[in-house]
């Protein structure tokens, strides 16, 4: 068993999830008065000087981190990803006179967007992956995509099941022209993507890179302006772009947290990468360290198609589910936490993040390797 153990332990949540320790360690030192203001940033106006750098500074860094396009708008929001599956067909649903959007359903969150949606407009379900328990993708060639859609909708980390796109689809390749909004809530910044296919992608803050109550929207500048009458002014999406995410007070403690991530996130650095790629290659290096433990092992396993394994969300399950149990105890004591599985689909989950290092993995793997040693 693993003896040594560090001052905080590793956290496998999946959300709200584990932060950078040295994010955490520069927000509490920040708490009482931020560089010298005499204030926190939970205690200023949002339009101040101070607060209108601590913004600016968030949206060039992640601008610079995932080589967003100028032609695409950053907004700060609230509501979650769940808030989301409203205020997307409240802005995109009348884009196109069918007032239909495309779904494709591959686990739990597209089918909440699917289901949503429908209170807006008509809801296709252009493919899903449900027959096989949610197990995987369907090949985009499979799809049965709408007759001009007013867009098409994918989750692309499914965080419960474990799946995840390897790379997004070209709906312009299938002869669509419709915008892709794409759920990135679990695996933004974890990951390049191809902006070229991108209509609108959504986050929550709390999987991968800030606190709850922070949603991002990155939406291109040619879907502003087609709002519902329906739609509340402060989730117009022109509205919040026209007026820089302030057309309310927009979550400010989120906003300065997720800029401190962005900023780690810039400065990470593996073997010659830097930034972005850097926290990919570590990912991928993380996952497959996992994936391996458990594909090695058969006392524990994971059900999803070799190709669509999320780097970020890992279900796993063991052969003697009597014992999940004891395994989170155990787990718990060796300083390993939150690795229950979500209720939907049992069994236990390791979240892995940006946040989690490859030591964090190295330990639930040490782990896992001890514990089937003890009762496989
Ligand atoms: C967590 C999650 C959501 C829901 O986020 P809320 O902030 O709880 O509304 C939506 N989509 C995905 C992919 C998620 O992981």
């Amino acid at each position: 068993m693993n003896t040594t153990r560090r001052a905080r332990p590793w956290n496998f949540s999946a959300g709200p999830a584990a932060l950078p320790e040295a994010v955490l360690h520069e927000a509490a030192a920040d708490m009482l008065d931020w560089h010298g203001s005499g204030l926190g940033v939970m205690e200023m106006s949002h339009r101040g000087r101070e607060f209108g750098s601590i913004r600016d500074a968030a949206e060039a860094d992640l601008r610079e981190l995932m080589s967003l396009p100028p032609e695409f708008k950053l907004l700060f929001m609230q509501g979650g990803g769940l808030a989301e599956n409203a205020i997307v067909p409240m802005n995109l649903m009348a884009r196109s006179d069918t007032r239909t959007a495309d779904f494709v359903v591959t686990g739990t969150w597209s089918e909440k967007s699917c289901h949503e949606a429908a209170r807006y407009g008509r809801a296709n379900l252009a493919a899903s992956s449900q027959d096989r328990g949610f197990r995987g993708l369907v090949p985009p060639v499979q799809w049965r995509l709408s007759d001009r859609p007013s867009y098409v909708h994918v989750c692309t980390n499914e965080t419960i099941h474990g799946v995840e796109y390897g790379e997004l689809p070209d709906l312009r390749g299938l002869g669509c022209d419709a915008p892709l909004v794409a759920d990135i809530s679990s695996h933004i910044a974890s990951r390049a993507l191809d902006w070229s296919r991108i209509g609108l992608a959504f986050a929550g803050a709390q999987k991968n890179i800030g606190p709850a109550g922070l949603t991002l929207v990155i939406v291109r500048e040619d879907l502003l302006g087609h709002a519902l009458p329906v739609c509340p002014s402060a989730f117009d999406y022109r509205t919040v772009a026209e007026s820089g995410s302030m057309y309310n007070t927009p979550p400010t403690w989120g906003i300065y947290v997720a800029g401190l991530v962005f900023r780690w996130l810039l400065q990470q650095t593996h073997g010659g990468l830097r930034g972005l790629a850097a926290v990919e290659a570590r990912n991928i290096e993380k996952a497959a360290l996992l994936y391996d433990a458990i594909d090695r092992s058969s006392y524990y396993s994971n059900p999803v198609d070799a190709g669509a394994r999320s780097r970020m969300n890992v279900p796993f399950f063991l052969a003697d589910p009597a014992r999940e149990g004891d395994f989170l105890e155990a787990a718990r004591a060796n300083g390993l936490l939150q690795l229950k599985g979500h209720k939907a689909l049992g069994g236990l989950r390791a979240s892995i993040y940006n946040a989690m290092p490859l030591d964090g993995v190295k330990a639930l793997v040490d782990f896992m390797h001890d514990f089937e040693t003890r009762h496989a």
